[in-house]
């Protein structure tokens, strides 16, 4: 998943206001497990689909219509936006419910949360628990299938100015070490 940080001029498909800025996910891609490359996957549907079953079958690019492995990635994975990876094996959000992802302003982490189908936003699975019995029309929505973790924001993409910020905070230390790795 990557999100768009660059533009804050550009309207973000997941932000209905456009007066509020908020950071989330404008563009969902998947790797493909043979080629690697990134792929670009048109809507939060899908790519629930793909990632709730990433594990029993890799993302490949001949699950996109008409394409392989021989045309050139969608997108490229480089700092010009930043990236969050998602945990494999994420349920897919129930219908009628949505998930969502918020991003701190200090780029330090994603925060999960799901918005009812009574437009109610609810961050644990508690929250949701009571939502449920308060609302017996759920009562068939499996709590399981509501999954907080939260996607790993890569250190890697996240811009300059909010980098110094992190490092200023502490952190320094940690993000260095990460880069080491890469
Ligand atoms: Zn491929």
């Amino acid at each position: 998943m990557a999100l768009k940080e660059r533009s804050p001029g550009t309207p973000k498909t997941s932000s209905k206001n456009p007066r509020v800025a908020v950071r989330s996910i404008d563009t969902y891609a998947a790797q493909c497990d043979k080629c690697l490359k990134w792929r670009v996957i048109a809507t939060e549907e899908e790519y629930e689909e793909i990632r709730s079953k990433m594990e029993e079958s890799p993302f490949v690019c001949n699950r996109k219509p008409g394409v392989s492995c021989d045309e050139p990635a969608d997108i490229e994975y480089n700092a010009t936006r930043t990236w969050v990876i998602d945990k494999p094996g994420i349920p897919k959000t129930p219908k009628g419910f949505k998930r969502s992802l918020v991003l701190r302003r200090d780029f330090s982490k994603m925060d999960a949360y799901y918005i009812t189908p009574t437009g109610k936003k609810l961050r644990t699975r508690n929250e949701m628990a009571a939502f449920i019995e308060a609302n017996p029309k759920y009562k068939d929505v499996n709590l399981s299938d509501f999954n907080f973790t939260s996607p790993k924001v890569m250190e890697d993409t996240i811009p300059e100015d909010a980098a110094r910020k992190v490092s200023s905070s502490g952190n320094g230390n940690k993000r260095k070490a990460l880069k080491d790795e890469a």
